[in-house]
């Protein structure tokens, strides 16, 4: 449980004097977000809710919402999952104590969360009322031959908006709860996998929606903020339409590497690694933005949404975002924020401080 103290600790405040890029962390539970502050985090960029339900206790909830055919057994299963995402958020946000938290909504690979054992298929067909060999059928059915490009992210909000609608309410609810509390935080509900401004739209019509009847209901009103990842190449492409509804931009440069090379994720570690050693690309770019890949499409995106919405805050959440060159990339881009995982975060602070030295060094020389 490590601690920056003494002479690194005043080393690190020299570096954040110095540096104009944000860090945030990649936190999905308070104990993770209670690390990530006490190295020097200053916000969550990510949450991953789908993160939240692989706890023991969550995991039959959720794949019944999973395997649900109506929207009465969805909204059933939904309502055991609230009351756990509500507390799941007090706690993020009392730990956080008013910095900026972004909770992404939920964007499992389906497939991680079904039942594979006949024995568990059993229980959970008893727990829903309905046969063995009917649940089996179900989850056979939504089997998908490549789950990272399949019914995941907006995609699942957008056949299942009674989901977004539960994640809102946990989100909004929970940001009330500890106003009572003393703590100001303006939740940043972000939407994965957006390729399209009119899914952005559906879904965040739904999140405003559900945010305006319980503030309502409980009559609280509190700011929050509605953005998205840009993570499929299309989100690049068309972030000026995109930033209309948008007040932030988050670039998820995992499946963003994995969309734009056409490398799967799942390959890394296996024939990617020796693949990345042969140097026919000039480096891994899972590992580092490359100028003429990701980068290229992050500097664009970052200017289109610009053109649109000039005050658009624009971060990174991808594993790139702990990465010193990535850094120094994400820095001259001119973007908000980077998010990394708690561990990371001390070396990013550093890396955002030598980025702007370079800059401030590079600028005086030319001049
Ligand atoms: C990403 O795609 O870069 C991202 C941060 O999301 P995830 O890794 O959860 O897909
Ligand atoms: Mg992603």
């Amino acid at each position: 449980d490590p601690e920056l103290t003494g002479y690194f600790a005043t080393f690190m405040q020299w570096a954040d004097e110095i540096r104009r890029l944000k860090v945030r962390a990649n936190a999905d539970t308070p104990r993770d977000a209670a690390q990530a502050r006490k190295f020097g985090a200053e916000g969550i960029g990510l949450c991953r809710t789908e993160h939240m339900f692989f706890e023991e206790d969550r995991i039959p909830a959720m794949r019944e919402m999973i395997v649900a055919r109506t929207e009465e057994q969805r909204r059933k299963a939904l309502n055991k999952l609230l009351p756990m995402q509500r507390s799941d958020f007090e706690a993020l946000f009392r730990e956080m104590k008013g910095y900026p938290v972004t909770i992404r909504l939920l964007d499992p690979p389906l497939h991680e969360f079904l039942p594979k054992e006949d024995d568990a298929i059993r229980e959970l067909a008893k727990e829903m009322g309905i046969t063995f060999e009917e649940l089996k059928s179900i989850v056979q059915s939504l089997h998908e031959l490549n789950p990272m490009l399949g019914h995941r992210g907006c995609r699942l909000a957008v056949t299942y908006p009674e989901i977004a609608e539960m994640q809102t309410r946990a989100i909004i609810e929970a940001a009330i709860n500890v106003k009572n509390e003393g703590i100001d935080v303006v939740p940043e509900i972000m939407v994965p996998l957006v390729g399209e401004l009119k899914e952005l739209k559906y879904i965040k019509d739904i999140i405003v929606k559900t945010a305006e009847k319980v503030m309502e209901e409980k009559g609280v009103k509190i700011e929050y903020k509605v953005g998205t990842m840009i993570e499929v190449p299309r989100a690049a492409l068309t972030a000026d339409e995109i930033a209309k509804e948008a007040e932030f931009f988050s670039f998820g440069t995992n499946d963003l590497t994995q969309m734009t090379y056409g490398f799967s994720r799942d390959d890394i570690g296996k024939f990617l690694d020796d693949y990345f050693e042969k140097k026919i690309f000039e480096t891994d770019p899972f590992a580092r933005l490359d100028e003429k890949g990701v980068g290229k499409l992050i500097k664009m995106a970052a200017e289109l949404g610009r053109s649109t919405r000039p005050d658009i805050k624009l971060g990174i959440c991808g594993e790139h975002g702990g990465d010193p060159s990535s850094i120094e990339f994400c820095h001259n881009v001119g973007l908000d924020y980077v998010s990394c995982s708690p561990f990371r975060v001390p070396i990013a602070r550093l890396a955002a401080a030598q980025a702007q030295v370079k800059s401030k060094m590079k600028a005086f020389i030319d001049k």
